[in-house]
């Protein structure tokens, strides 16, 4: 794969072709290009091996032209400007008002706007809008500024294979979206080159739909972590003078690490709730939810890979807790201990059963949210039907929230009623993180009320309270539609 990488798609200057390259045929089109640095030598490339005939156009033509595949004719500005009827503007956008004496020559042509900005632009107007501005008579697309030099040379093989594409020209977007497709990229029409500069802020944005979630597992980890040291750590200590500290680095991590991944889990459902009890109360599902609800129903996914996350290191670390020095200690101290009291057996059965049934059940919990975790995977997802999709996103999201709420009542077993557990009149951790789970399932259990899905029902399918239509489902009587019965 490095040789693969290293080579590339065709020999410069002298060199012999690379296998993958087809001949540019004379009668093929002639696409101009304007600039000679890294963006325009790999679109050149790629264009050759498209079949295209390429012009680049360059202030020093001579000192540029080594760089170019022989197949690509490097020539002035000018001379390319006349020579194609369609050009990739592969400048930086500072410097488009150097372009202006190629006004006359440009006018009727198509140039395709590549520039990204350097900040996220919100006022606009966009690169794209200032080049259609300095460029009246030609006609500007926007588009391939989210393909970087590398994924151009690699063509369809590697890297992003979308092309957005935006136009006030639906004609010149066309002849775009075709090249697009012929070097092997997938074009999206984005619509008019209003939408540039949303095409020109896609590849500044920083994890946009990740930073909720993600800052959601950080403050829940850093709560509870603290939580954990003040109940597990700083209590014996202050109390008794114990010294629990080494337990901060795997313990401490370990017990808070499931406490994030069960309240993150149910937070993926908590939303979809929220908006089936918001319907029901206002009897229509043609009012918008609030703003933070939309947001948060859209960013499902991302809790539920926060989710998966945090339960895989707690399922890494449990495992590695035998591995640690303290652990042996503690059990050969345990050994001596029973030795020196002439215990013979050890064996509690309860406390058996607890653990098997604990660790059996945190297996599933964290096999079923791989599943999720692996479906929700653009690929995978694309590869099933929306029943499929919804039975493992919802079915089975909802019994691996089931199974992570078990495992987590298996931990506590009969602790919550231990008032040693209770240290600052403190609960355990495992008391708090099960509020939000267990709420979750119960108002779940709810929905599942025939009175209350079969209302849910007809709401999703149309029925609104206010305007007294009465709504047979399809499974009722056969019979699908609404009734007006404002009149009865
Ligand atoms: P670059 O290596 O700096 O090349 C810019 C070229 O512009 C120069 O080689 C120069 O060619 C030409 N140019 C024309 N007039 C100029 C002037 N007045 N001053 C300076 N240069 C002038 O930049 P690049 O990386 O190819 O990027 C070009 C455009 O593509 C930018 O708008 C960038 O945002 C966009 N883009 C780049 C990538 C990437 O991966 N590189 C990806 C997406 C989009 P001559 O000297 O031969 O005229």
């Amino acid at each position: 794969m490095p040789d693969e990488m290293a080579s590339p798609l065709i020999r410069g200057r002298g060199g012999s072709r690379y296998f993958e390259a087809t001949m540019s045929e004379l009668d093929a089109p002639v696409i101009g290009i304007l600039g000679t640095g890294d963006f325009s030598r790999s679109l050149a490339r790629r264009l050759v091996a498209s079949g295209y005939q390429v012009m680049v156009g360059s202030r020093t033509p001579k000192r540029s032209v080594a760089l170019f595949p022989e197949e690509a004719e490097v020539t002035s500005q000018m001379e390319a400007a006349s020579q194609a009827d369609l050009l990739f503007v592969a400048v930086f956008p500072e410097h488009y008002s150097t372009l202006v004496q190629l006004k006359p020559t440009l006018a009727g042509k198509t140039l395709v706007d590549v520039s990204n900005a350097l900040q996220i632009n919100k006022d606009g107007p966009s690169n794209a809008q200032q080049l259609a501005d300095l460029f009246p008579e030609s006609v500007v697309v926007k588009g391939f500024n989210t393909i970087s030099a590398w994924a151009l040379q690699m063509g369809p093989r590697d890297g992003s294979k979308q092309v957005f594409l935006c136009s006030n020209s639906s004609q010149a977007k066309n002849a775009v979206a075709q090249l697009c497709q012929r070097m092997g990229f997938i074009p999206v029409d984005m619509g008019r080159l209003s939408s540039s500069l949303e095409i020109e802020n896609h590849p500044l944005y920083l994890f946009p739909s990740w930073r909720i979630p993600v800052l959601c597992t950080l403050i829940l980890f850093t709560v509870f972590y603290l939580y954990n040291f003040i109940h597990d750590i700083l209590q014996p200590y202050i109390r008794a003078g114990k010294n629990n500290f080494y337990k901060m680095p795997i313990e401490t991590v370990n017990v808070t690490l499931p406490s994030v991944a069960l309240v993150m889990l149910a937070l993926v459902y908590l939303p979809g709730l929220l908006a089936a009890f918001l319907q029901m109360w206002w009897g229509t599902k043609y009012r918008r939810f609030p703003n933070w609800l939309d947001r948060w129903l859209t960013r499902r996914k991302q809790f539920g890979l926060c989710s998966f996350l945090c339960a895989a290191l707690h399922a890494i670390y449990s495992l590695s807790l035998p591995m640690r020095k303290s652990a042996r200690y503690k059990l050969l101290n345990l050994a001596f201990k029973q030795v020196k009291n002439m215990v013979e057996d050890s064996w509690v059965e309860e406390e058996v059963w607890r653990m098997e049934l604990y660790v059996s059940v945190g297996i599933l919990a964290l096999g079923l949210l791989s599943l999720l975790a692996v479906t929700s995977l653009p690929s995978v997802s694309n590869t099933v039907n929306w029943r499929e999709f919804s039975f493992i996103q919802s079915t089975l999201g909802y019994c691996a929230l089931f199974m992570a709420t078990l495992h987590t009542l298996l931990f506590g077993w009969d602790r919550a009623f231990d008032p040693a557990q209770y240290h600052f009149n403190l609960p355990p951790t495992f008391m708090l993180v099960l509020i939000l789970p267990i709420t979750v399932l119960l108002g779940r259990m709810v929905l599942f009320a025939p009175c209350m899905s079969r209302r849910l029902k007809q709401i999703r399918r149309g029925w609104e309270k206010s305007r007294h239509i009465r709504f047979i489902l399809p499974e009722d009587n056969g019979y699908s539609g609404p009734e007006d019965i404002s009149n009865v």
